[in-house]
């Protein structure tokens, strides 16, 4: 039986992308492959839970979306985990950087990629390509097969910064309409 590293679970709403505003539990597991230089997650520190803890713990609130999230969880998640969730009726989504395939048998519902610089993307499958953005050219990321496109304004930490980067991010998708835009809603709403 598998063990996880697991930063921390907690119930909110889903603040970004396609399923903004869906309450869901949230497990972060530890560890990432990547140290952007934006990171913005506390995801170092963990605690040991077997898949049934885990299960159980979610089982605690009243949604039926998982979002694994991370750090990237590519490096843990396992079809134990996937498969143990499915049956207890769960749909999952998965947040990842998608520099590292799934392992085998793991099964999701809906995988957002937030592709960062560095390694190629790795992952066998993508729904949800969200690109941080912050005035670039990102028409390269529209090679990367996926069924939706968003941009998401890059949080620099600078007010002022960030609503220059905003209003940049409505001109490209205005111009570029493949592209959706994508809030990081919690922030606004100032919930977890
Ligand atoms: S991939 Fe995500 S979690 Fe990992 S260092 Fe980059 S921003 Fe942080």
């Amino acid at each position: 039986m598998s063990t996880y590293r697991v930063n921390e679970l907690f119930y909110s709403l889903q603040g970004e992308g396609r399923y903004a505003g869906t309450p869901a539990v949230f497990v972060r597991l530890s560890g990432c492959n990547l140290a952007c230089s934006f990171c913005d997650t506390q995801h170092q520190t963990w605690q040991h839970m077997t898949c049934r803890q885990i299960v159980e713990a979610v089982g605690l609130h009243p949604a039926r979306t998982v979002i694994i999230t991370g750090g990237e969880p590519a490096l843990q998640l396992d079809a134990e985990l996937t498969t143990a969730l499915h049956e207890a009726g769960y749909t999952i989504h998965l947040e990842t950087n998608g520099t590292l395939p799934l392992k085998p048998g793991v099964e999701i519902d809906w995988i957002t990629c937030s592709p960062k610089d560095g390694p190629a993307l790795q992952i066998q499958h993508i729904d949800e390509l969200k690109v941080l953005f912050r005035g670039e050219d990102v028409s390269g990321f529209l090679s990367v097969p996926a069924r939706e496109y968003r941009l998401q304004p890059l949080d620099t930490g600078d007010p002022e910064r960030n609503k220059e980067i905003v209003k940049q991010t409505v001109n490209y998708i205005l111009n570029h309409p493949k592209w959706n835009l994508s809030l990081q809603t919690h922030k606004i709403l100032n919930v977890r």
